[in-house]
């Protein structure tokens, strides 16, 4: 009995230590679309955010001459530096879905921690910020988005519950294209060449200087290649896990 009482004890109190601030469990949601089988060559979903900086030329240059759909995730930050490039997403509505990466680039997770190394929302109130402001900069440059992916990707399980709540979608993803926009052009391409039949595929379109975005093109390229098709998000039914879009 003593012992019952003692573990009923430290589960209090580790109760408490979770509400009192502690950092909590991150998700990394995935998101897969229903797979084409037998009908086709497969089709996947290219997802690409812009965080902030600048426009990989060598990226939009590829999807609008190989006419690759994407569905590109951009924060308030990118929108407001980058107008030469969304004139050009603009300009090709039935290549580019343009879709919510937050107003300022910071993790929607509700504790304050960091996550690779970048501050967390930190509450509740800021998550909501975060998501609402994207969303606004976004509605000004003329589009309605449906989908959010916070910075880092990640999230406290109570942040994805409010983001839905707010109404909207989660974006996971099943392969990590460009590791962040830090590997190589290399492994970068074989990486994204290999996405198969329902893979959502994540990589960067705003660092033109890292050796990726080249990686990025040869490997669409080469799913191209194989006779992938390409959709959008808004045009395929995505099935996320941890509750990202049920
Ligand atoms: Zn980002």
């Amino acid at each position: 009995m003593g012992l019952l009482r003692n573990s009923i004890c430290a589960m209090a109190l580790s109760l408490f230590a979770a509400s009192a601030g502690n950092a909590a469990t991150l998700l990394e949601p995935t998101l897969h679309l229903k797979p084409q089988g037998a009908e086709g060559r497969g089709r996947v979903a290219l997802t690409l955010d812009a965080c902030g900086g600048k426009t990989d030329t060598r990226i939009l240059s590829a999807l609008v001459d190989n006419r690759i759909p994407a569905t590109i995730f951009v924060t308030g930050i990118w929108l407001k530096r980058n107008a030469e490039a969304v004139e050009i997403m603009r300009a090709h509505p039935d290549l580019f879905e343009l879709e919510n990466h937050g107003g300022r680039h910071i993790p929607a997770v509700d504790t304050p921690q960091k996550i690779y190394g970048i501050r967390s929302a930190g509450s509740p109130g800021a998550v909501q910020a975060e998501v609402e402001s994207g969303a606004a900069a976004l509605a000004a440059a003329g589009q309605a988005p449906k989908w959010f992916r916070g910075a880092t990707a990640e999230y406290s399980p109570s942040a994805i519950a409010m983001i839905r709540k707010l109404g909207f979608k989660i974006a996971g993803f099943s392969v990590n294209g460009d590791g962040g926009s830090l590997l190589g052009a290399k492994e970068t391409a074989r990486r994204i060449g290999a996405a198969k039949d329902g893979d959502v595929i994540i990589a960067h379109i705003n660092q033109p200087t890292h050796a990726a975005g080249e990686g990025v093109v040869q490997g669409l390229l080469a799913l191209k290649q194989k006779g992938m098709t390409f959709v959008r998000l808004d045009d395929a039914e995505g099935v996320g896990n941890d509750g990202t879009t049920d």
